[in-house]
């Protein structure tokens, strides 16, 4: 089978297109012929070595696909069955991967291939985040850094349906309509800040009564992180839960205290849908709003699996708006 593999921890150049042996499912993992890959940046981490990984590994850890044999301890799935999944090992970009079964979530006919695929990592992602580490209301402002982006998208349309009032930042031009489409308030174009540290609190403290947000949706991560901070209100509560433009240095749990008794949680998708009763109640969720309209998905771009590495470099240089796919 024709698969994506990173040779060695590095740039985009260390995907290689081989042809592997097909997989075997172990006794509690389905095999799936995957349709289509989400790209994360989780695939980016594992590919540089950011987060450790044996080499040489097939990248990916998302898609959608139609089960084609199951480990003899499945009860629950059949061959035929097509299914999503998300999970903390890779092998998605390839035309057989293997998935633990209590990770594959059945898909309903209403969703397409490309809209299921894209809702699975980052909408269960913009969920959590939104139900369960900072639980949304009517009357809180949340910011929500790189608004246009895959998580970004999903998060803004989440909080705004649960009533919050979404200030969004954003690279661009083109990403500040998309965040205003999504339903942000106020967009602020980040990159244009010489200071962002200094300016960002001082345009969000302008945009909330001078009293700050009560929640920082944060991916961005090293660039943000001092920016976030200072831009909650009085006991508001830090999500950081990525490091797009690196990771976040150690922290004096003192400038908590000096912020305003705030509050500051690093959550995982992975600690979220652990559980199968609680992925599948995320999941049952997020497609049900995709099916109502509740959230649209937006697929910024499709490429084929042999251009993975294209797809690597357009997401690590901010050039992508939504969700990427690979195709196979
Ligand atoms: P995005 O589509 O959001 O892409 C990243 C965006 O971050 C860029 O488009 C860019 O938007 C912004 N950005 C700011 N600075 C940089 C930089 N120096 N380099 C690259 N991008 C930058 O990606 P995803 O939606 O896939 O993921 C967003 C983040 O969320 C990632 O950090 C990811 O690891 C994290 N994540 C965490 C999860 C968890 O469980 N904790 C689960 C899923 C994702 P702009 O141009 O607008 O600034």
């Amino acid at each position: 089978m024709r698969a994506i593999q990173a040779t060695a921890p590095g740039g985009a150049d260390v995907l290689e297109l081989v042809d592997l042996p097909e997989p075997v499912p172990a006794a509690d993992e389905v095999l799936v012929r995957v349709r289509r890959a989400g790209v994360n940046f989780i695939d980016t981490y594992r590919r540089s070595g950011t987060y450790p990984m044996p080499f040489p590994h097939v990248v990916g850890s998302e898609g959608v696909g139609t089960v084609e044999a199951l480990g003899h301890e499945v009860t629950h799935l059949a061959v035929g069955d097509r299914v999503v999944w998300t999970s903390s090992t890779s092998g998605s970009y390839a035309e057989l991967a293997t998935v633990r079964a209590k990770d594959a979530v059945p898909v309903p006919d209403v969703l397409d291939d490309d809209r299921a695929a894209a809702v699975i990592l980052q909408g269960l992602t913009a969920h959590f985040l939104t139900t369960s580490t900072f639980p949304v209301a009517p009357g809180h402002d949340v910011l929500v850094h790189a608004a246009a982006g895959g998580v970004g998208l999903l998060l803004t349309q989440l909080a705004t349906a649960r009533g919050a009032r979404v200030i969004g930042t954003v690279g661009s031009p083109e990403k500040e309509e998309l965040a205003h489409a999504a339903g942000a308030d106020d967009v602020i174009r980040y990159r244009e800040l010489t200071d962002l540290t200094a300016q960002l609190p001082v345009l969000v403290r302008a945009l909330t009564h001078g009293r700050g947000v009560h929640a920082v949706y944060d991916s961005v991560g090293k660039d943000t992180f001092d920016a976030s901070l200072a831009s909650l209100a009085r006991r508001g509560t830090l999500v950081l839960f990525g490091g797009s433009s690196g990771p976040v240095p150690p922290v004096d749990p003192q400038r908590l205290n000096a912020g305003g008794s705030l509050f500051l949680t690093r959550p995982t998708l992975g600690h979220h849908v652990d559980d199968p009763a609680e992925l599948a109640w995320r999941a049952r969720e997020i497609f049900a709003a995709v099916a109502d309209g509740t959230l649209d998905v937006r697929i910024g771009a499709t490429y084929p699996l042999a251009d993975a590495a294209d797809a690597h470099r357009a997401l690590e240089s901010r050039a992508t708006t939504g969700k990427v796919l690979l195709t196979l």
